[in-house]
């Protein structure tokens, strides 16, 4: 038995993020402690994210209370797909607390650094010296965001300002046409990109597996594959591609695990801009489920003023 205590949060971002919802200014969330008799104790958080399928905040804040406090392994085993945060949180606070104590986790991989959208990016990189990166850093790049033309002379901009040794990723968020994620394709034979994220929609699923099968640059899911339901769906169809896994909303990690071992996905993990706590919490699962050496998508530090990263 677990004595459970809840902490909401609300943290407004340094800077708002764009997203395909619009102005993000705040996250919100509920840091969770699990504590034994033993004096042992674990922390987890709940980061959920409707717009990509999973419970609202509130309704997982509603779910919480109902364990009055007090929790054991069978409640905790037995939370229903419904709430995925909440499964996230509090399997992986039993594990901490079953760790205790936890010393940090230093991350496995290193980071991906998420560049600012469109032109941005090119100031950005003129203007930072380039050995601030790290010896071989990898970027992420938004595209789909403005005509194909422009980005593309945007991209080939942004090829020549790389850090030598860089990788580059290029998130779509599903908004290309088959036709023009085939333009892009082209555009990145011969050139060090790590993948293409998302160019299509979920529901234009054969589209994305052609555009895989051509072999040119990797594919990565991501909005494919929002929960456990829908992963396991692409893996049974035998998907060779990328699966990017938002870890605090993806659901339950003991079932993850279960399909890692039946299917050995590759994977890459990836912040829905929790914090320190939940960070934590996936970074762990990161290391144990992320087998090749691609950048963690956690490249978001400092995000929230007064965040200890
Ligand atoms: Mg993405």
């Amino acid at each position: 038995m677990y004595s459970l205590s809840l902490q909401p949060y609300d943290y407004p971002f340094r800077r708002p993020l764009k997203t395909h919802h619009g102005l993000w200014k705040r996250r919100q969330g509920i840091l969770i402690k699990l504590s034994d008799g033993q004096q042992r104790q674990g922390w987890g958080e709940i980061a959920p994210l409707p717009d990509f399928g999973s419970e609202s905040l509130e309704a997982a804040h509603e779910f919480c209370q109902r364990f009055e406090g007090h929790l054991d392994d069978g409640d905790i085993f037995s939370i229903g797909d419904r709430y995925p945060a909440c499964q996230f949180a509090l399997e992986l606070a039993r594990e901490a607390l079953l760790r205790y104590p936890n010393p940090p986790l230093q991350p496995n991989f290193p980071h991906c650094q998420l560049l600012p959208t469109g032109e941005a990016a090119l100031k950005l990189l003129e203007t930072t010296p380039q050995d601030h990166w790290g010896p071989s850093p990898c970027f992420k790049w938004k595209i789909a965001v403005e005509g194909i033309q422009q980005e593309q002379d945007w991209f080939q901009q942004l090829l020549w300002q790389l850090p030598p040794h860089s990788q580059l990723r290029l998130d779509a968020n599903g908004g290309l046409s088959q036709e023009d994620a085939q333009t892009w394709l082209a555009a990145c034979e011969g050139q060090p990109i790590d993948y293409l994220e998302q160019p299509r929609p979920p529901e234009a699923w054969q589209d994305l597996e052609a555009l895989q099968h051509q072999g040119v640059v990797p594919i990565a899911l991501d909005e494919s594959v929002a929960n456990l339901r829908d992963l396991e769906t692409w893996l049974q169809r035998g998907w060779s591609g990328i699966v990017v896994i938002k870890a605090a909303i993806i659901g339950s990690p003991q079932q993850l695990r279960q399909l890692c071992q039946q299917f050995q996905p590759d994977l890459v993990f990836s912040s829905v801009f929790e914090t320190s706590v939940g960070r934590q919490a996936a970074l762990h699962l990161a290391r144990e489920l992320q087998h090749q050496p691609r950048a963690l998508g956690f490249g978001v530090t400092s995000l929230f003023r007064g965040d200890r990263q």
